[in-house]
């Protein structure tokens, strides 16, 4: 398992449905990391082993993984295909996920499982609707939503959570500075073992809020999806 201490911030694109071939040429071309941040891509899984992993810090993740291990599944990627092909990454529980593939805190906690014992690290996602936000029930959610899917033997050596509230995520909205880190400092507390766990945000992540977000306190990286898809915006984002 890649050993998250190495790292000072961790970035993680989200590539979602999109990408090809000749967009993954030209966007290696001119990737340009730095030895002090974890860079992780999450394309699209047909095209993971395009994905450069030719320097210490530049890592694939997959976008999501079969809760099934083997078996008649049609479809399906286990955890052990993703570890067989050096992924050393997946998203689960997005939110887009969640709401299109009926993925929930149970599924997500089973996904975590397997990722854990395959040496792969969960990066599991969490985040209110607009709705839950409007009627101050971010907390509440947020607890239940980690009490639910992080699992027990996750820890801060072998699981990320992404706190992506759902009303930023694509709209160009975010929340306050402020906001972004209270929210993450309650992320840590909600119990003693979350205390050292990478808490990264996401939901609209750009060149010019990006260096503000990665310089509070309780914010360890970010997870950005249309950002990523520009390589210059991206490598400006890591920088
Ligand atoms: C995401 O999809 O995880 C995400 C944060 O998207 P965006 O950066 O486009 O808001």
């Amino acid at each position: 398992m890649i050993n998250l201490a190495n790292f000072s911030s961790i970035f993680i694109a989200n590539w979602k449905l999109n990408g090809n071939i000749d967009f993954i040429k030209h966007y290696y071309q001119k990737l340009t990391t730095n030895n002090k941040n974890c860079v992780v891509v999450c394309s699209p899984s047909i095209y993971l082993n395009a994905l450069k992993i030719d320097s210490k810090n530049m890592f694939r993740g997959a976008q999501d993984v079969s809760v099934y291990r083997e078996g008649a599944y049609t479809g399906e990627l286990s955890a052990e295909m993703l570890e067989d092909n050096n992924i050393n990454f997946c998203l689960v529980g997005h939110s887009e996920r969640r709401q299109y593939f009926s993925e929930n805190n149970e599924t997500v906690k089973l996904k975590s499982l397997n990722l854990i014992e395959t040496n792969i690290i969960p990066v599991i996602c969490i985040g209110e609707t607009l709705k839950e936000k409007e009627t101050n029930q971010t907390k509440e959610v947020l607890i239940k939503q980690i009490n639910e899917s992080v699992p027990n033997i996750s820890n801060s050596k072998n699981t990320i959570i992404a706190y992506e509230p759902i009303w930023a995520i694509g709209t160009g909205l975010t929340p306050t500075l402020e906001d972004i880190d209270e929210v993450h400092d309650f992320i840590k507390r909600i119990d003693k073992r979350f205390n050292t766990f990478k808490v990264l945000y996401g939901g609209s992540v750009k060149t010019s809020n990006s260096s503000d977000i990665v310089a509070l306190k309780n914010v360890d990286g970010c997870l950005i999806g249309g950002a990523s898809l520009k390589v210059d915006e991206f490598n400006s984002i890591i920088s």
